[in-house]
C-alpha cells in the first residue's frame, strides 16, 4: 500500500493506492495553521488510522509547495507556516517508524501524470503548472529529478528570457516575484500573470476566465492580449525545453483549460528552438486536482 499526502496552505489531502496504482482511500483535513505538533500529529494519526484499516503498514511519501533544505532537511515553505524550519520527515519517521520520501508539489504533479497508463514509458515527461503561480517538475525514466538543491525544475523562478523581453516592447512590466525578485517567470505565466498583463497593458483588472469567455466571443482587446501571451508562453516555453528537451510536457492549474494553448504552441514554439529540436507533444494534465497526492504515493516506487 503506498500513502501519499498532499500539504498545503489549507487542506492536507491523504490518499491511500494499492499495488495496481488504484487509489483506495481519500480524506481531506484541514492543515493546521502554525502549530508544528498539531502538523506531525495529524500527518501521523492518518497512517496510523489507514494502517488499522488496511491491516498492512503503508509506504508514505508526502508533496509540499517548498523543499528540504539541502544541508538540514528542514523544510523551506512560505505556505505552510507550520512545517517551516522544521526536520519534516525526520520527525514524522521517527512517529511512524518507517521512512518517509518528501518532494515538491509540483514535482508530485508531475511524477503522478509521468506514471499514467499512457505516458509510463515516456523517457523524460515534465509537468508544468499554470495555476495561481508557474512551476514544474521533471521526471526521468519513471524518477522526479530535484537536483543538489530540490531546486530542478523550478522555472517559475528562472526570469523572462530576452526575446520575450522584446516581445512585450517599449512598455514591458518588470514585475516582482513573490521569491523576492524582479522578472521571474511565475509572475508572467501564471493564471495571476495574465491578468496581471491585462491589467498592465489596459489599465483593468479583469479574472483570466473572463478574459478568456471576452476572447472568444471576439473582444478586440482580449485578442490582443490572448495573442501577446500565447507568443510569450512559446518564447518561455522553448528556453524551458531547450533546457530539458523533455518527450512530453503536461500541462496543469486553471489556465491549461485553456484549449487555445494546445494549438498554438506546437505552432510559435519551433521558431524559438535550435534548428534540429522538435516541440514536444503537450498534453492537459489527466490527473487534475488528485496529481499531487498520487505523486506522493508514487515517490516510493519511483
Ligand atoms: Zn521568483
Amino acid at each position: 500500500m503506498y500513502y501519499g499526502f498532499d500539504v498545503g496552505g489549507t487542506k492536507i489531502e491523504f490518499g491511500a493506492f494499492n499495488e495496481k496504482l488504484e487509489r483506495l482511500a481519500t480524506e481531506r483535513v484541514p492543515t493546521p495553521g502554525d502549530d508544528y505538533t498539531k502538523l506531525v500529529d495529524t500527518l501521523a494519526g492518518l497512517v496510523d488510522k489507514y494502517d488499522a484499516k488496511f491491516e498492512t503498514k503503508g509506504k508514505v511519501g508526502l508533496g509540499l509547495p517548498g523543499m528540504e533544505d539541502a544541508e538540514d532537511a528542514t523544510v523551506l515553505t512560505v505556505n505552510v507556516p507550520a512545517a517551516k524550519g522544521k526536520p519534516l520527515r525526520a520527525d514524522l519517521e521517527s512517529r511512524i517508524g518507517r521512512t518517509v520520501k518528501i518532494e515538491n508539489d509540483a514535482n508530485c504533479f508531475a511524477l503522478s501524470e509521468a506514471w499514467d497508463e499512457q505516458l509510463k514509458d515516456e523517457p523524460c515527461v515534465m509537468g508544468l503548472i499554470l495555476g495561481t503561480g508557474f512551476g514544474g517538475g521533471i521526471i526521468h525514466d519513471g524518477k522526479a529529478y530535484s537536483g543538489r538543491n530540490h531546486v530542478a525544475g523550478e522555472v517559475g523562478h528562472t526570469r523572462l528570457p530576452i526575446d520575450a523581453w522584446f516581445h512585450l516592447g517599449d512598455n514591458a512590466p518588470l514585475l516582482d516575484c513573490g521569491c523576492g525578485k524582479k522578472g521571474c517567470l511565475d509572475s508572467y505565466l501564471s493564471g495571476r500573470g495574465f491578468e496581471l498583463l491585462y491589467a498592465h497593458y489596459f489599465g483593468e483588472q479583469k479574472k483570466a476566465i473572463d478574459i478568456i469567455t471576452a476572447y472568444t466571443q471576439g473582444d478586440a482587446q482580449a485578442t490582443v492580449h490572448v495573442e501577446r501571451f500565447m507568443e510569450l508562453l512559446a518564447i518561455c516555453f522553448a528556453n524551458i525545453f531547450t533546457a530539458y528537451d523533455p518527450d512530453v510536457v503536461a500541462l496543469g492549474g486553471g489556465l491549461s483549460n485553456f484549449e487555445l494553448i494546445y494549438e498554438e504552441m506546437p505552432k510559435r514554439v519551433p521558431k524559438y528552438l535550435l534548428s534540429v529540436a522538435k516541440c514536444p507533444k503537450i498534453i492537459k494534465a489527466k490527473h487534475g486536482d488528485s496529481g499531487g497526492v498520487r505523486g506522493a504515493a508514487f515517490l516510493n516506487i519511483q
